[in-house]
């Protein structure tokens, strides 16, 4: 009896660690507990974007994935994207719909009043895209003025960085709330040219023959995975995942993985 009795206190102890560790196991508290609610906007090659398959569903892909996975699984807690647009995605953040923003987003002193930004993660430029094709003389935003429609991301740093330096020279801009139509628009011939992050053009004219970018702007912008203001539990715990990441190489795989041929940056490796 009495030994019957230890045992059912046993097993209802060890039921309660199994549920326990079901419902989430993670310190690290989110939105949902366990759950780590991801915005994004995810027309973003090389940082996040849909893969399609023959014959299969498409798969999300991304180096912004792959680095938020590796983050997740550290702290225990189980990645569920939403796709977001980008013009509203830190607002939607600042109102809790979501936990983190993984978009390939600059950190800039306007958006940290809005939200907390994660350490630097990775470096990028601005860059002129045009079609060669249709107007083989344009080499650079020197040679844009008036009759010229330039095409940016709603509320990217491309579109502020155009806004500023393309509209007083006459320029008129086409905003956009995909990427990717940007670049069909281009390619149409519809727009003059397109503005926005250099690594994710030269993503988008590897695949596009008539698309050369044709001039890097040095704007040096860093990468940050945004968190919201009232979780710093939760930006605390990103920064010391991505710390990990890249002090043990996992960071330089993943980068050379979608940057094959470029040097990993000294202050991204261990
Ligand atoms: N880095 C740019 C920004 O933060 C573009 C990001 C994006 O379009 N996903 O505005």
């Amino acid at each position: 009896m009495k030994g019957g009795l230890r045992g059912a206190v046993a097993f209802a102890a060890a039921l309660v660690v199994l549920l326990t560790a079901c419902a989430g196991s993670s310190k690290v508290q989110t939105l949902v507990p366990g759950v780590l609610r991801v915005g994004s906007s995810l027309d973003f090659k090389p940082f996040e974007y849909f893969q399609a398959q023959p014959g299969r569903a498409k798969v999300l892909k991304g180096f912004d994935v792959e680095l938020v996975q590796d983050m997740a699984n550290r702290l225990d807690l189980y990645v569920r994207w939403v796709d977001s647009d980008f013009a509203t995605i830190f607002n939607s953040l600042a109102s809790n719909n979501l936990d983190m923003v993984a978009a390939a987003t600059t950190i800039t002193p306007t958006r940290e009043q809005t939200v907390n930004f994660s350490n630097p993660y990775f470096l990028a430029n601005q860059s002129l895209t045009v079609n060669v094709g249709k107007t083989p003389d344009i080499t650079s935003t020197d040679n844009l003025g008036a009759g010229d429609i330039v095409a940016v991301q709603n509320g990217s740093t491309g579109a502020s960085w155009a806004q500023e330096n393309l509209v007083p020279q006459g320029v008129q801009l086409k905003r956009f709330n995909l990427t990717t139509d940007m670049f069909t628009e281009l390619d149409a011939g519809t727009v003059t040219g397109v503005i926005d992050d250099e690594p994710a053009s030269r993503a988008v004219v590897a695949d596009m023959p008539n698309l050369k970018v044709v001039q890097v702007i040095d704007t040096g912008e860093h990468y940050g995975f945004a968190v919201s203001k009232s979780n710093g539990d939760l930006l605390r715990a990103a920064n010391s995942a991505l710390d990990q990441i890249m002090a043990d190489g996992t960071y330089a795989k993943i980068f050379t993985r979608f940057f094959p041929g470029q040097e990993v940056p000294a202050q991204f490796q261990g």
